[in-house]
């Protein structure tokens, strides 16, 4: 029978949670092939959430990176940015502040509308969300060529906060994202770095 040191998903629930290196948890992050459309690698996290002590390693290294920053506000953006931001604000002391698509927050908003490869984009955030004492991890899952966290970037800065940091779980790398994102003067670190085509 094979053993694993790793709980797989949904089977076991975990107390004693077991050491991860980042290269089992990188692992764990599935690639499927030809979706939304053809020729796009998909990178899909759920079976890294999925996996108790991926899960939790994941948490706890945005939380080691970021904790000591002084942030006052970690902004996710709809809707992968929205599964583990609010559990890093929780350790790290600060609020979530959740960037969302239009005609879904409740009241007086801001926005900004951004080029995607096909058509445009809106993004919004609520208008008295943030203000220009706050330092901002903003949070997303994965970083390809940069358009949404640069839209995510010129809509909290609309709202005069103080400093921002950028963290994406994923780097598609041999994309432009983290090269658009320094032009922006954004500080951005991701956990893992996967080839684009990998
Ligand atoms: P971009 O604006 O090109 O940096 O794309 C970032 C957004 O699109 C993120 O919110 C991702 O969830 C999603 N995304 C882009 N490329 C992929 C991919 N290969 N696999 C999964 N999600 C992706």
């Amino acid at each position: 029978m094979q053993t694993t040191s790793i709980v797989s998903r949904g089977t076991q629930n975990t107390k004693n949670y077991k050491h991860m290196t980042a290269e089992e948890v990188k692992a764990l992050i599935r690639n499927v092939p030809d979706f939304p459309i053809k020729g796009i690698q998909f990178k899909d996290i759920t079976t890294a959430l999925d996996n108790p002590e991926g899960l939790k390693w994941m948490r706890d290294e945005i939380v080691k990176r970021y904790k000591d920053l002084g942030i006052t506000q970690v902004v996710g953006i709809e809707s992968r940015g929205f599964i583990l931001a609010p559990a890093v604000a929780m350790e790290i002391g600060a609020g979530f502040v959740p960037i969302r698509k239009p005609g879904k927050l409740p009241a007086e908003t801001v926005e900004v509308s951004y080029a995607k490869e096909y058509g445009t984009d809106v993004i919004q955030i609520h208008k008295d969300a943030l203000n220009e004492k706050d330092v901002v991890l903003l949070h997303d899952d994965i970083l390809a060529t940069g358009g949404s966290m640069a839209a995510a970037i010129d809509l909290v800065r609309k709202l005069g906060v103080k400093k921002i940091y950028v963290n994406c779980l994923i780097e598609l790398e041999g994309l432009p994202g983290r090269k658009i994102l320094a032009e922006k003067g954004a500080e951005v670190d991701c956990l893992f770095g996967i080839e684009v085509d990998e």
